[in-house]
Protein backbone atom coordinates (compact mmCIF):
# COMPACT_ATOMS: atom_id res chain seq x y z
CA UNK A 1 0.00 0.00 0.00
CA UNK A 2 1.35 3.35 -0.69
CA UNK A 3 2.07 6.15 2.00
CA UNK A 4 -0.96 8.19 0.63
CA UNK A 5 -3.34 4.84 0.74
CA UNK A 6 -2.50 4.35 4.20
CA UNK A 7 -2.50 7.65 5.45
CA UNK A 8 -5.81 8.06 3.69
CA UNK A 9 -6.89 4.80 5.87
CA UNK A 10 -5.86 6.35 8.65
CA UNK A 11 -8.03 9.67 8.34
CA UNK A 12 -12.00 8.36 8.71
CA UNK A 13 -10.44 6.06 10.98
CA UNK A 14 -9.81 9.23 13.29
CA UNK A 15 -12.83 10.67 12.91
CA UNK A 16 -15.39 8.01 13.55
CA UNK A 17 -12.37 7.29 16.57
CA UNK A 18 -13.40 10.82 17.70
CA UNK A 19 -16.69 10.74 17.21
CA UNK A 20 -17.25 7.06 19.18
CA UNK A 21 -14.49 7.02 21.45
CA UNK A 22 -12.86 9.83 22.18
CA UNK A 23 -13.37 12.54 25.04
CA UNK A 24 -11.04 15.52 25.00
CA UNK A 25 -13.07 17.54 27.16
CA UNK A 26 -13.42 15.12 29.72
CA UNK A 27 -9.67 14.27 29.74
CA UNK A 28 -8.90 18.02 30.09
CA UNK A 29 -10.39 18.48 33.02
CA UNK A 30 -9.18 14.90 34.13
CA UNK A 31 -5.36 16.54 33.05
CA UNK A 32 -4.95 12.70 31.39
CA UNK A 33 -5.47 10.98 28.00
CA UNK A 34 -6.98 7.68 28.73
CA UNK A 35 -5.41 4.39 28.24
CA UNK A 36 -7.47 3.19 25.77
CA UNK A 37 -6.36 6.11 23.60
CA UNK A 38 -2.67 4.93 23.70
CA UNK A 39 -3.27 1.44 23.14
CA UNK A 40 -6.05 2.19 20.24
CA UNK A 41 -3.21 4.37 18.47
CA UNK A 42 -0.64 2.03 19.60
CA UNK A 43 -2.36 -0.75 17.39
CA UNK A 44 -3.05 1.53 14.21
CA UNK A 45 0.55 2.37 14.26
CA UNK A 46 0.21 6.33 15.15
CA UNK A 47 3.18 5.98 16.87
CA UNK A 48 5.53 5.20 13.81
CA UNK A 49 4.09 6.92 11.62
CA UNK A 50 7.86 7.78 9.93
CA UNK A 51 9.20 4.27 10.70
CA UNK A 52 10.42 1.98 8.20
CA UNK A 53 7.69 -1.18 8.04
CA UNK A 54 10.42 -3.48 9.14
CA UNK A 55 10.85 -1.91 12.44
CA UNK A 56 7.14 -1.75 12.72
CA UNK A 57 6.38 1.24 11.92
CA UNK A 58 3.71 2.95 8.69
CA UNK A 59 6.79 4.25 6.74
CA UNK A 60 4.48 7.20 5.89
CA UNK A 61 7.07 9.93 4.98
CA UNK A 62 6.75 13.59 5.06
CA UNK A 63 3.35 14.40 3.12
CA UNK A 64 1.47 11.96 3.87
CA UNK A 65 2.22 11.69 7.69
CA UNK A 66 1.29 15.52 7.66
CA UNK A 67 -2.23 14.50 6.71
CA UNK A 68 -2.80 12.66 9.36
CA UNK A 69 -1.18 15.19 11.76
CA UNK A 70 -3.30 17.75 10.57
CA UNK A 71 -6.48 15.92 10.74
CA UNK A 72 -5.80 14.95 14.29
CA UNK A 73 -4.99 18.13 15.33
CA UNK A 74 -8.39 19.16 13.65
CA UNK A 75 -9.78 16.94 16.35
CA UNK A 76 -7.41 17.76 19.80
CA UNK A 77 -4.58 19.63 20.21
CA UNK A 78 -3.48 17.97 23.19
CA UNK A 79 -3.27 14.72 21.49
CA UNK A 80 -1.81 16.03 18.75
CA UNK A 81 1.11 16.86 20.67
CA UNK A 82 1.17 13.48 22.86
CA UNK A 83 1.86 11.96 19.19
CA UNK A 84 3.99 14.79 17.25
CA UNK A 85 6.43 14.76 20.96
CA UNK A 86 6.48 11.36 20.21
CA UNK A 87 6.98 10.48 16.60
CA UNK A 88 9.20 13.96 16.38
CA UNK A 89 10.83 14.12 19.48
CA UNK A 90 11.07 10.77 20.66
CA UNK A 91 11.48 8.75 17.43
CA UNK A 92 13.14 11.10 15.37
CA UNK A 93 16.66 11.26 16.95
CA UNK A 94 17.06 7.86 16.91
CA UNK A 95 15.43 7.30 13.31
CA UNK A 96 18.01 9.64 12.09
CA UNK A 97 21.36 9.61 14.25
CA UNK A 98 20.64 6.37 16.32
CA UNK A 99 23.31 3.71 16.37
CA UNK A 100 22.28 0.24 14.40
CA UNK A 101 21.52 -1.32 18.37
CA UNK A 102 19.99 1.75 19.18
CA UNK A 103 17.31 1.37 16.18
CA UNK A 104 16.53 -1.71 16.41
CA UNK A 105 16.49 -2.16 20.29
CA UNK A 106 14.16 0.93 20.63
CA UNK A 107 12.47 1.77 17.43
CA UNK A 108 10.11 -1.56 17.18
CA UNK A 109 8.79 -0.86 20.70
CA UNK A 110 8.24 2.62 20.50
CA UNK A 111 6.89 2.92 16.98
CA UNK A 112 3.83 0.32 18.14
CA UNK A 113 3.45 2.13 21.43
CA UNK A 114 4.89 -0.33 24.22
CA UNK A 115 7.04 2.85 24.85
CA UNK A 116 7.11 6.60 24.86
CA UNK A 117 9.67 8.94 23.86
CA UNK A 118 10.33 12.87 24.64
CA UNK A 119 13.31 15.03 24.25
CA UNK A 120 14.66 17.40 27.34
CA UNK A 121 16.86 19.97 26.64
CA UNK A 122 15.15 22.77 28.34
CA UNK A 123 16.92 23.77 31.88
CA UNK A 124 16.22 26.45 34.15
CA UNK A 125 18.45 28.68 32.52
CA UNK A 126 18.45 27.72 29.06
CA UNK A 127 15.08 27.60 27.22
CA UNK A 128 15.23 30.17 24.08
CA UNK A 129 18.58 29.60 23.97
CA UNK A 130 19.34 26.08 24.54
CA UNK A 131 22.94 26.69 23.45
CA UNK A 132 23.31 27.68 26.90
CA UNK A 133 22.46 23.97 28.38
CA UNK A 134 24.78 23.54 31.35
CA UNK A 135 24.03 19.66 31.81
CA UNK A 136 27.30 17.74 30.96
CA UNK A 137 28.35 14.26 29.16
CA UNK A 138 31.87 13.35 30.23
CA UNK A 139 33.06 10.66 28.24
CA UNK A 140 34.31 7.65 30.07
CA UNK A 141 36.87 4.90 29.22
CA UNK A 142 35.66 2.62 27.04
CA UNK A 143 33.26 4.51 25.07
CA UNK A 144 30.27 5.34 27.70
CA UNK A 145 29.31 8.54 28.92
CA UNK A 146 28.22 10.03 32.32
CA UNK A 147 25.32 12.36 32.18
CA UNK A 148 25.34 15.41 34.84
CA UNK A 149 21.98 17.91 35.16
CA UNK A 150 18.47 18.93 35.30
CA UNK A 151 15.88 19.51 32.31
CA UNK A 152 12.35 21.39 33.02
CA UNK A 153 9.37 20.92 30.69
CA UNK A 154 9.87 17.83 29.33
CA UNK A 155 7.39 16.37 27.37
CA UNK A 156 5.95 13.07 27.62
CA UNK A 157 8.43 13.34 30.51
CA UNK A 158 6.98 10.83 33.26
CA UNK A 159 4.74 8.50 30.45
CA UNK A 160 8.25 7.79 28.36
CA UNK A 161 10.30 4.82 29.11
CA UNK A 162 12.85 6.75 26.18
CA UNK A 163 14.41 10.43 26.52
CA UNK A 164 16.88 12.12 23.79
CA UNK A 165 18.73 14.19 26.55
CA UNK A 166 20.97 16.39 25.29
CA UNK A 167 24.26 17.64 27.46
CA UNK A 168 27.45 19.68 26.68
CA UNK A 169 29.91 17.34 26.28
CA UNK A 170 32.89 17.91 28.80
CA UNK A 171 36.27 16.48 28.75
CA UNK A 172 37.06 16.65 32.67
CA UNK A 173 36.84 20.53 33.02
CA UNK A 174 37.03 21.18 28.74
CA UNK A 175 33.75 21.82 27.50
CA UNK A 176 32.73 21.35 24.02
CA UNK A 177 29.79 21.52 21.83
CA UNK A 178 26.45 20.23 22.17
CA UNK A 179 25.66 16.14 21.86
CA UNK A 180 22.64 13.93 22.55
CA UNK A 181 21.72 10.52 23.91
CA UNK A 182 18.88 8.31 23.81
CA UNK A 183 18.31 7.43 27.42
CA UNK A 184 16.14 4.96 29.64
CA UNK A 185 14.19 6.46 31.62
CA UNK A 186 15.00 3.42 34.29
CA UNK A 187 18.48 3.92 34.16
CA UNK A 188 20.22 4.46 37.87
CA UNK A 189 20.05 7.83 38.32
CA UNK A 190 17.56 9.32 36.65
CA UNK A 191 15.11 10.90 38.85
CA UNK A 192 12.25 12.35 37.97
CA UNK A 193 10.82 15.22 39.02
CA UNK A 194 7.33 16.99 39.56
CA UNK A 195 4.41 17.11 36.63
CA UNK A 196 4.24 21.22 35.93
CA UNK A 197 1.37 22.26 35.75
CA UNK A 198 0.45 24.23 32.48
CA UNK A 199 -2.05 26.52 31.09
CA UNK A 200 -3.32 24.39 28.53
CA UNK A 201 -2.24 20.73 27.20
CA UNK A 202 -3.68 19.38 30.53
CA UNK A 203 -4.29 16.01 29.56
CA UNK A 204 -0.54 15.23 29.37
CA UNK A 205 2.28 15.68 31.22
CA UNK A 206 5.36 17.70 31.22
CA UNK A 207 7.82 16.92 34.02
CA UNK A 208 11.48 18.02 35.51
CA UNK A 209 13.81 15.43 35.77
CA UNK A 210 17.28 15.39 37.22
CA UNK A 211 20.09 13.48 35.98
CA UNK A 212 22.16 12.28 38.60
CA UNK A 213 25.85 10.82 37.01
CA UNK A 214 23.83 8.53 34.63
CA UNK A 215 25.67 6.18 33.09
CA UNK A 216 25.11 5.75 29.13
CA UNK A 217 26.82 2.93 27.23
CA UNK A 218 28.34 4.00 23.74
CA UNK A 219 25.69 2.94 21.44
CA UNK A 220 23.29 4.97 22.94
CA UNK A 221 25.07 8.35 21.56
CA UNK A 222 23.09 10.17 18.62
CA UNK A 223 25.18 11.28 15.89
CA UNK A 224 28.37 12.24 16.16
CA UNK A 225 30.76 12.68 19.53
CA UNK A 226 32.09 15.91 18.46
CA UNK A 227 29.14 17.82 19.72
CA UNK A 228 28.10 20.44 16.78
CA UNK A 229 24.30 20.60 17.62
CA UNK A 230 23.55 18.92 14.78
CA UNK A 231 21.07 16.60 16.25
CA UNK A 232 19.09 18.80 18.57
CA UNK A 233 19.00 21.82 15.40
CA UNK A 234 17.49 19.00 12.71
CA UNK A 235 15.37 17.43 15.61
CA UNK A 236 13.77 21.23 16.35
CA UNK A 237 13.44 21.68 12.21
CA UNK A 238 11.34 18.72 11.67
CA UNK A 239 9.18 19.37 14.42
CA UNK A 240 8.96 23.12 13.68
CA UNK A 241 7.65 21.60 10.41
CA UNK A 242 4.94 19.16 12.49
CA UNK A 243 3.92 22.75 14.25
CA UNK A 244 2.80 24.82 11.26
CA UNK A 245 0.98 21.03 9.73
CA UNK A 246 -0.31 20.66 13.19
CA UNK A 247 -1.79 24.63 13.71
CA UNK A 248 -3.20 24.25 9.69
CA UNK A 249 -6.03 21.33 11.16
CA UNK A 250 -6.32 23.44 14.04
CA UNK A 251 -7.14 26.19 12.32
CA UNK A 252 -9.67 24.69 10.25
CA UNK A 253 -11.80 23.66 13.27
CA UNK A 254 -11.56 27.50 14.28
CA UNK A 255 -13.06 28.12 10.74
CA UNK A 256 -15.30 25.39 11.17
CA UNK A 257 -16.65 26.09 14.14
CA UNK A 258 -16.85 29.84 13.00
CA UNK A 259 -18.75 28.94 9.96
CA UNK A 260 -21.18 27.25 11.86
CA UNK A 261 -21.99 30.16 14.53
CA UNK A 262 -21.72 32.97 11.86
CA UNK A 263 -24.97 31.06 9.46
CA UNK A 264 -26.95 30.43 12.51
CA UNK A 265 -26.03 33.57 15.18
CA UNK A 266 -28.13 36.25 14.48
CA UNK A 267 -27.33 39.21 16.29
CA UNK A 268 -29.06 43.01 15.77
CA UNK A 269 -28.10 43.64 12.30
CA UNK A 270 -29.21 40.14 10.90
CA UNK A 271 -27.15 36.99 10.45
CA UNK A 272 -24.06 37.22 12.28
CA UNK A 273 -22.00 35.69 8.67
CA UNK A 274 -23.20 38.82 7.10
CA UNK A 275 -21.24 41.28 8.94
CA UNK A 276 -18.35 42.85 7.31
CA UNK A 277 -16.16 42.76 10.57
CA UNK A 278 -17.03 38.92 10.74
CA UNK A 279 -16.56 38.23 7.42
CA UNK A 280 -12.76 39.83 7.64
CA UNK A 281 -11.83 38.06 10.33
CA UNK A 282 -12.91 34.60 9.10
CA UNK A 283 -11.03 35.61 5.85
CA UNK A 284 -7.80 36.35 7.38
CA UNK A 285 -8.38 33.04 9.25
CA UNK A 286 -8.82 31.09 5.77
CA UNK A 287 -5.81 32.70 4.40
CA UNK A 288 -3.89 31.84 7.06
CA UNK A 289 -4.98 28.33 6.00
CA UNK A 290 -4.36 28.70 2.31
CA UNK A 291 -0.72 30.14 3.18
CA UNK A 292 -0.10 27.20 5.63
CA UNK A 293 -1.19 24.65 3.00
CA UNK A 294 1.20 26.21 0.39
CA UNK A 295 3.89 26.27 2.84
CA UNK A 296 3.78 22.68 4.06
CA UNK A 297 3.77 21.35 0.96
CA UNK A 298 6.17 22.65 -0.43
CA UNK A 299 8.67 21.58 2.33
CA UNK A 300 7.30 17.96 2.87
CA UNK A 301 7.31 17.39 -0.95
CA UNK A 302 10.81 18.75 -1.17
CA UNK A 303 11.59 16.05 1.61
CA UNK A 304 9.52 13.41 0.56
CA UNK A 305 11.61 13.98 -2.74
CA UNK A 306 15.21 13.96 -0.69
CA UNK A 307 15.86 17.42 -2.06
CA UNK A 308 17.39 20.11 0.33
CA UNK A 309 14.95 22.08 1.91
CA UNK A 310 17.07 25.28 3.59
CA UNK A 311 16.88 25.45 7.55
CA UNK A 312 15.35 29.33 7.14
CA UNK A 313 12.39 27.61 5.93
CA UNK A 314 11.81 25.65 8.53
CA UNK A 315 11.42 28.91 10.70
CA UNK A 316 9.28 30.40 8.63
CA UNK A 317 6.95 27.31 9.31
CA UNK A 318 7.44 28.11 13.30
CA UNK A 319 7.11 31.64 12.79
CA UNK A 320 3.81 31.69 10.40
CA UNK A 321 1.76 28.36 11.79
CA UNK A 322 2.12 29.09 15.49
CA UNK A 323 1.10 32.76 15.20
CA UNK A 324 -1.68 32.03 12.79
CA UNK A 325 -2.85 29.62 14.97
CA UNK A 326 -3.34 31.98 18.19
CA UNK A 327 -5.25 34.34 15.51
CA UNK A 328 -7.56 32.48 14.82
CA UNK A 329 -8.14 30.38 18.53
CA UNK A 330 -8.40 33.99 19.66
CA UNK A 331 -11.30 34.74 16.99
CA UNK A 332 -13.31 31.38 17.65
CA UNK A 333 -13.28 33.00 21.29
CA UNK A 334 -14.36 36.35 20.38
CA UNK A 335 -16.63 35.61 17.59
CA UNK A 336 -18.55 32.80 19.51
CA UNK A 337 -18.85 35.89 22.76
CA UNK A 338 -19.90 34.43 25.76
CA UNK A 339 -20.53 31.03 23.85
CA UNK A 340 -16.95 30.97 23.60
CA UNK A 341 -15.84 31.44 27.07
CA UNK A 342 -17.73 28.15 27.74
CA UNK A 343 -15.56 25.10 28.49
CA UNK A 344 -18.29 22.89 26.88
CA UNK A 345 -17.89 24.50 23.73
CA UNK A 346 -14.48 23.50 22.57
CA UNK A 347 -13.05 27.03 22.11
CA UNK A 348 -11.35 27.79 25.42
CA UNK A 349 -9.64 24.59 25.10
CA UNK A 350 -8.35 25.59 21.79
CA UNK A 351 -7.31 28.89 22.74
CA UNK A 352 -4.99 27.08 25.55
CA UNK A 353 -3.76 24.86 23.63
CA UNK A 354 -3.00 26.73 21.39
CA UNK A 355 -1.17 28.93 23.50
CA UNK A 356 2.07 27.20 23.42
CA UNK A 357 2.89 26.79 20.02
CA UNK A 358 3.98 29.93 19.98
CA UNK A 359 6.81 29.42 22.79
CA UNK A 360 7.35 25.97 22.25
CA UNK A 361 10.49 24.96 20.18
CA UNK A 362 11.89 28.14 20.09
CA UNK A 363 9.09 31.21 20.72
CA UNK A 364 8.52 33.55 17.86
CA UNK A 365 10.77 36.21 18.55
CA UNK A 366 13.71 34.08 18.94
CA UNK A 367 12.71 32.49 15.33
CA UNK A 368 12.72 35.93 13.70
CA UNK A 369 16.02 36.99 14.98
CA UNK A 370 17.68 33.75 13.70
CA UNK A 371 15.66 34.19 10.78
CA UNK A 372 16.69 37.45 10.11
CA UNK A 373 20.28 36.66 10.69
CA UNK A 374 20.23 34.06 8.50
CA UNK A 375 18.85 36.39 5.90
CA UNK A 376 21.84 38.91 6.36
CA UNK A 377 24.20 36.02 6.38
CA UNK A 378 22.81 33.78 4.18
CA UNK A 379 24.78 31.17 2.41
CA UNK A 380 22.05 32.14 -1.37
CA UNK A 381 20.59 28.58 -0.98
CA UNK A 382 17.31 30.34 0.42
CA UNK A 383 17.43 32.85 -1.66
CA UNK A 384 17.17 30.33 -4.28
CA UNK A 385 14.68 28.45 -3.08
CA UNK A 386 12.45 31.38 -2.92
CA UNK A 387 13.43 32.73 -6.57
CA UNK A 388 11.87 29.02 -7.56
CA UNK A 389 8.37 29.59 -5.84
CA UNK A 390 5.40 31.34 -7.53
CA UNK A 391 6.29 34.63 -6.86
CA UNK A 392 9.94 34.35 -6.03
CA UNK A 393 11.52 36.68 -8.65
CA UNK A 394 9.25 39.57 -7.51
CA UNK A 395 9.49 39.46 -3.64
CA UNK A 396 13.04 38.71 -3.60
CA UNK A 397 13.79 42.06 -4.43
CA UNK A 398 11.13 43.56 -2.33
CA UNK A 399 12.28 41.33 1.26
CA UNK A 400 15.39 42.96 0.12
CA UNK A 401 14.56 46.41 -0.28
CA UNK A 402 12.78 46.71 3.01
CA UNK A 403 15.54 44.63 5.11
CA UNK A 404 17.84 47.20 3.67
CA UNK A 405 15.58 50.23 4.87
CA UNK A 406 15.61 48.40 8.83
CA UNK A 407 18.94 47.65 8.76
CA UNK A 408 19.91 51.38 7.92
CA UNK A 409 17.74 52.84 11.12
CA UNK A 410 19.99 54.02 13.56
CA UNK A 411 20.99 53.13 16.90
CA UNK A 412 17.88 54.32 19.34
CA UNK A 413 19.91 56.38 22.27
CA UNK A 414 20.02 53.64 25.30
CA UNK A 415 20.73 50.91 23.17
CA UNK A 416 24.16 49.39 22.79
CA UNK A 417 24.77 48.33 19.06
CA UNK A 418 24.25 44.62 20.11
CA UNK A 419 20.70 44.79 21.25
CA UNK A 420 19.98 47.22 18.07
CA UNK A 421 21.03 44.76 15.91
CA UNK A 422 18.80 41.81 17.75
CA UNK A 423 16.08 44.29 17.27
CA UNK A 424 16.95 44.84 13.61
CA UNK A 425 17.50 41.24 12.71
CA UNK A 426 14.18 40.34 14.36
CA UNK A 427 12.26 42.79 12.18
CA UNK A 428 13.70 41.33 9.34
CA UNK A 429 13.29 37.73 10.29
CA UNK A 430 9.47 39.14 10.77
CA UNK A 431 9.69 40.32 7.13
CA UNK A 432 10.93 37.56 5.38
CA UNK A 433 8.67 35.60 7.03
CA UNK A 434 5.38 37.39 5.94
CA UNK A 435 7.28 37.64 2.29
CA UNK A 436 7.90 34.14 2.01
CA UNK A 437 3.52 34.20 2.47
CA UNK A 438 3.38 36.28 -0.53
CA UNK A 439 5.74 34.41 -2.70
CA UNK A 440 4.04 31.31 -2.47
CA UNK A 441 0.48 32.81 -3.47
CA UNK A 442 1.88 35.27 -6.28
CA UNK A 443 0.16 32.25 -8.53
CA UNK A 444 -3.10 32.52 -10.82
CA UNK A 445 -4.31 29.51 -8.67
CA UNK A 446 -4.26 31.77 -5.30
CA UNK A 447 -8.27 32.87 -4.35
CA UNK A 448 -9.66 36.07 -5.72
CA UNK A 449 -7.81 39.12 -4.00
CA UNK A 450 -5.37 36.83 -1.31
CA UNK A 451 -2.52 37.82 -3.35
CA UNK A 452 -2.92 41.64 -2.81
CA UNK A 453 -4.10 41.05 0.73
CA UNK A 454 -0.61 39.35 1.51
CA UNK A 455 1.41 42.60 -0.60
CA UNK A 456 -0.48 44.53 1.64
CA UNK A 457 0.13 42.87 5.17
CA UNK A 458 4.18 42.59 4.22
CA UNK A 459 3.86 46.70 3.46
CA UNK A 460 1.72 47.42 6.57
CA UNK A 461 4.45 45.26 8.60
CA UNK A 462 7.71 47.22 6.72
CA UNK A 463 5.86 50.33 8.18
CA UNK A 464 5.56 48.69 11.84
CA UNK A 465 8.98 47.37 11.88
CA UNK A 466 10.64 50.46 10.63
CA UNK A 467 8.93 52.46 13.58
CA UNK A 468 9.61 50.04 16.24
CA UNK A 469 13.55 49.50 15.23
CA UNK A 470 13.87 53.03 15.78
CA UNK A 471 13.45 52.81 19.09
CA UNK A 472 10.10 54.51 19.53
CA UNK A 473 8.96 51.20 21.82
CA UNK A 474 11.43 51.95 24.23
CA UNK A 475 10.38 51.59 28.06
CA UNK A 476 12.31 52.75 31.06
CA UNK A 477 11.04 49.70 33.39
CA UNK A 478 12.36 50.89 36.68
CA UNK A 479 9.46 54.33 36.56
CA UNK A 480 7.26 51.66 34.49
CA UNK A 481 7.92 48.75 37.53
CA UNK A 482 7.95 51.90 40.58
CA UNK A 483 4.23 53.55 39.05
CA UNK A 484 2.70 49.72 39.04
CA UNK A 485 3.78 49.60 42.87
CA UNK A 486 2.33 52.62 43.88
CA UNK A 487 -1.01 51.80 42.33
CA UNK A 488 -1.33 48.27 42.99
CA UNK A 489 1.31 47.25 46.01
CA UNK A 490 3.30 44.26 45.36
CA UNK A 491 1.43 41.09 46.52
CA UNK A 492 2.50 37.60 46.98
CA UNK A 493 0.39 35.27 47.80
CA UNK A 494 1.64 33.00 50.68
CA UNK A 495 -1.21 30.89 52.39
CA UNK A 496 0.35 27.20 52.07
CA UNK A 497 -1.65 24.81 49.77
CA UNK A 498 -2.92 21.23 50.06
CA UNK A 499 -0.47 18.94 52.56
CA UNK A 500 0.73 16.27 50.27
CA UNK A 501 3.83 15.74 52.70
CA UNK A 502 3.88 11.40 53.39
CA UNK A 503 3.89 11.38 57.42
CA UNK A 504 6.31 10.35 59.25
CA UNK A 505 5.35 8.09 61.00
CA UNK A 506 4.51 6.06 58.09
CA UNK A 507 7.48 6.49 56.11
CA UNK A 508 9.94 3.49 55.35
CA UNK A 509 13.25 3.47 57.40
CA UNK A 510 14.44 2.09 61.19
CA UNK A 511 11.39 1.03 63.09
C1 LIG B 1 3.92 22.87 27.63
C2 LIG B 1 5.38 22.92 27.31
C3 LIG B 1 6.00 21.81 26.80
C4 LIG B 1 7.37 21.82 26.56
N1 LIG B 1 7.98 20.69 26.12
C5 LIG B 1 9.33 20.65 26.04
C6 LIG B 1 9.98 19.42 25.77
O1 LIG B 1 9.35 18.38 25.50
N2 LIG B 1 11.33 19.40 25.79
C7 LIG B 1 12.07 20.52 26.05
O2 LIG B 1 13.29 20.42 26.08
N3 LIG B 1 11.46 21.72 26.26
C8 LIG B 1 10.12 21.80 26.29
N4 LIG B 1 9.48 22.99 26.55
C9 LIG B 1 10.28 24.19 26.77
C10 LIG B 1 10.14 25.23 25.67
O3 LIG B 1 10.73 24.79 24.48
C11 LIG B 1 10.75 26.55 26.22
O4 LIG B 1 9.86 27.02 27.22
C12 LIG B 1 10.92 27.58 25.14
O5 LIG B 1 11.98 27.23 24.28
C13 LIG B 1 11.20 29.00 25.72
O6 LIG B 1 12.23 29.00 26.64
P1 LIG B 1 12.06 29.76 28.05
O7 LIG B 1 10.79 29.24 28.61
O8 LIG B 1 13.26 29.58 28.87
O9 LIG B 1 11.88 31.29 27.65
P2 LIG B 1 12.97 32.47 27.77
O10 LIG B 1 14.24 32.00 27.18
O11 LIG B 1 12.96 32.96 29.18
O12 LIG B 1 12.33 33.58 26.84
C14 LIG B 1 11.38 34.52 27.32
C15 LIG B 1 10.89 35.41 26.21
O13 LIG B 1 11.96 36.22 25.74
C16 LIG B 1 12.01 36.18 24.32
N5 LIG B 1 13.39 36.25 23.84
C17 LIG B 1 14.42 35.46 24.22
N6 LIG B 1 15.53 35.82 23.53
C18 LIG B 1 15.19 36.84 22.71
C19 LIG B 1 15.87 37.62 21.76
N7 LIG B 1 17.16 37.43 21.51
N8 LIG B 1 15.18 38.60 21.11
C20 LIG B 1 13.87 38.82 21.37
N9 LIG B 1 13.19 38.09 22.25
C21 LIG B 1 13.82 37.12 22.91
C22 LIG B 1 11.39 34.83 23.97
O14 LIG B 1 10.84 34.88 22.67
C23 LIG B 1 10.33 34.66 25.03
O15 LIG B 1 9.13 35.25 24.59
C24 LIG B 1 8.12 23.01 26.76
C25 LIG B 1 7.46 24.16 27.21
C26 LIG B 1 6.12 24.12 27.50
C27 LIG B 1 5.46 25.36 28.03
Amino acid sequence: MTPGAKAAELIPFLRDYASTRLNSRLADARRCLPPQVVLDFGRRGLFGLRVPRDLGGLELGWRAGGSVVEQLAAIDLTLAMMVGIHNELGIGPILRWGTAQAKADLLPPLATGRMLGGLAITEDGAGSNPHAISSTALPLPGGAWRIRGEKILVGNGSWASVINVFARRDDEGSRKGIIGFAVMTDSAGVRMGPEMMTLGMRAIVQNRIRFEDVRIEAPRLLGSPDGNFEVAEHTFQMARLGLAIAATGAIKRCAQLLVRYGSRRKIWTGPLGKSTVFCGALRAILDSVEILTRLCSVVTEALDQERPVPAEMFFVCKILGPEYLWFAADNLVQWLGGRGYLESNEAPQILRDARLFRIFEGPTETMKVQLGSMWQSGTGEFRKFLLALPGGEEVVPRIQEACDEIWATPSPPGLSLGQHAFSRRHAIGALVAEGVAWALLADPASPSGLLARAQRNFQELRRAEVYRTSGAALLDLDAAGQKLASEIGDVVQTLPGEDWVYNDLLAPGSQ
